[in-house]
């Protein structure tokens, strides 16, 4: 049912914010640019929704952008994190908390023999990429077109999520010199990654992929693509790190990497591992991870990394993460994927419902596109209406085609409902 949106706080706020901030925000993707809406202003979450600050309630699928796997304010979550903090803050020594977390995350994912806890995704890919260059004395880093990073400067070109929405190639401020160490190729095409390393071979450090890219919408691996970038690299002494930012503690406890059976070199992390508060990781091998100061010569450190409360909210979420809380999920996403889908036949619309465990997007395509590319081509308008009909009707989609929904294991089969029944009615709308 289509509901009337109140909107007076949330006026005042954005009027305040626009003076303060470049488009109102502090992350681009918050401005709602790409549905051609005034930001949201978001003012509470608790379980599956979100209150904006005029106290309109939504079904949320931003999920903050990821972290969210619990739901918003988990009584455990919060009661861990408010226990944390009559410990102190930043203490600037380590702390029992980075401990725990640390043991927790390399229990679930092995591969991570040793790690280091950074303030963001971003910190922990810059880390991971100079970490590569070191180890192996090169300087080509190989991406794929429409996977992010994070705001990397060598990382922006051709880059997802927010670089996508704004259909900008890149960035300015970056030196050509440092995007010229960056070679782009498409998601899943295995003869592009042959002739890179045919040419290249011997100058590339590392292959950098998202192994379920979720930051052009979502693009799931095709068959064998994420075995052969481990044999492409592994034959040519360069290093494969998974970016598993959004997809660690996603895609199940073992990450993609346990999901595809994929042993990475290096693994990044963020979002779920500090449960919403500001937090990633990288880590690996042992011997690569020992060329990290102050045992070895690579750089990297942080004031406010492994932050105790971002450390007690993480184990906490961690801590809740059971198998069956995943499969739970993963059947209901099936179920919303499916409604999806047959919603957007009854309205005589080309989409296509990309998914990959709990991970979706509902791409305005004909056909599920296989790479950055071929998701660019989306219908962005039609996604743009779609969004504010689903609004209209207390639902909370990304505000831009090329990110991933977030559902977690607070969505239970009401929501899914809610956003199922939503999505038939916004599209039959859209139709007339
Ligand atoms: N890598 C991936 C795959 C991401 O999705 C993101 C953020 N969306 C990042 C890195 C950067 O993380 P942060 O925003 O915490 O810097």
């Amino acid at each position: 049912m289509r509901q009337a949106l109140i909107a007076t706080q949330q006026a005042a706020l954005r009027d305040r914010a626009q003076k303060l901030f470049p488009g109102g925000v502090n992350s681009p993707v918050r401005a709602f640019l790409a549905v051609g809406r005034a930001p949201l202003l978001l003012g509470r979450g608790e379980g599956a929704y979100v209150w904006d600050a005029d106290g309109n309630r939504y079904v949320d699928l931003i999920g903050g952008w990821g972290p969210a796997i619990l739901g918003h304010a988990h009584p455990a979550v919060v009661e861990a994190v408010r226990r944390a903090a009559f410990d102190g803050f930043a203490l600037g020594a380590t702390h029992p908390r980075e401990v725990d977390l640390a043991e927790r995350i390399r229990a679930a994912m092995p591969s991570l023999e040793r790690l280091r806890f950074t303030s963001s995704g971003t910190e922990a890919v810059m880390a991971a990429i100079r970490l590569a260059r070191a180890a192996t004395g090169r300087d080509l880093v190989v991406k794929f077109g429409g996977a992010y990073h994070g705001h990397v400067d060598s990382m922006l070109v051709e880059a997802g999520s927010g670089v996508a929405t704004l259909g900008i190639p890149g960035s300015a401020g970056v030196p050509a010199a440092i995007a010229g160490t960056t070679l782009v190729l498409p998601f899943n095409d295995v003869a592009a990654v042959d002739e890179a390393f045919a040419r290249h071979g011997q100058e590339i450090a590392a292959v950098i992929t998202e192994p379920v890219i979720a930051n052009a919408g979502v693009i799931a691996p095709q068959q064998h693509f994420l075995e052969h970038l481990r044999k492409a690299t592994r034959d040519h002494g360069a290093l494969l790190i998974l970016d598993e930012v959004i997809t660690g503690f996603r895609l199940g406890p073992g990450g993609a990497q346990a999901r595809f059976g994929i042993q990475p070199d290096l693994t990044t992390l963020g979002k779920i591992i500090g449960g919403g508060l500001p937090v990633g990781a990288y880590g690996g091998r042992a011997e690569l991870m020992a060329l990290v100061a102050p045992e070895g010569p690579v750089y990297q450190a942080g004031t406010l990394s492994g932050h105790p409360l971002a450390m007690a909210a993480g184990a906490a979420t961690l801590a809740r993460l059971a198998p069956g809380n995943y499969a739970t999920l993963e059947t209901r996403v099936e179920r919303l994927a499916a409604a999806l889908s047959a919603a957007g036949k009854a309205a005589g619309r080309d989409v296509a419902v990309a998914r990959c465990g709990p991970l979706l997007t509902l791409f305005f395509l004909a056909e599920l596109p296989p790479n950055g590319a071929a998701a660019l081509r989306a219908d962005r308008d039609l996604y743009a209406r779609f969004f504010t009909a689903m609004l209209e009707r207390g639902v909370l989609l990304p505000p831009s085609q090329f990110e991933a929904w977030f559902p977690g294991f607070a969505h239970g089969d009401a929501e899914i409902d809610a956003i199922a029944t939503a999505a038939r009615e916004s599209l039959a709308e859209m139709a007339r």
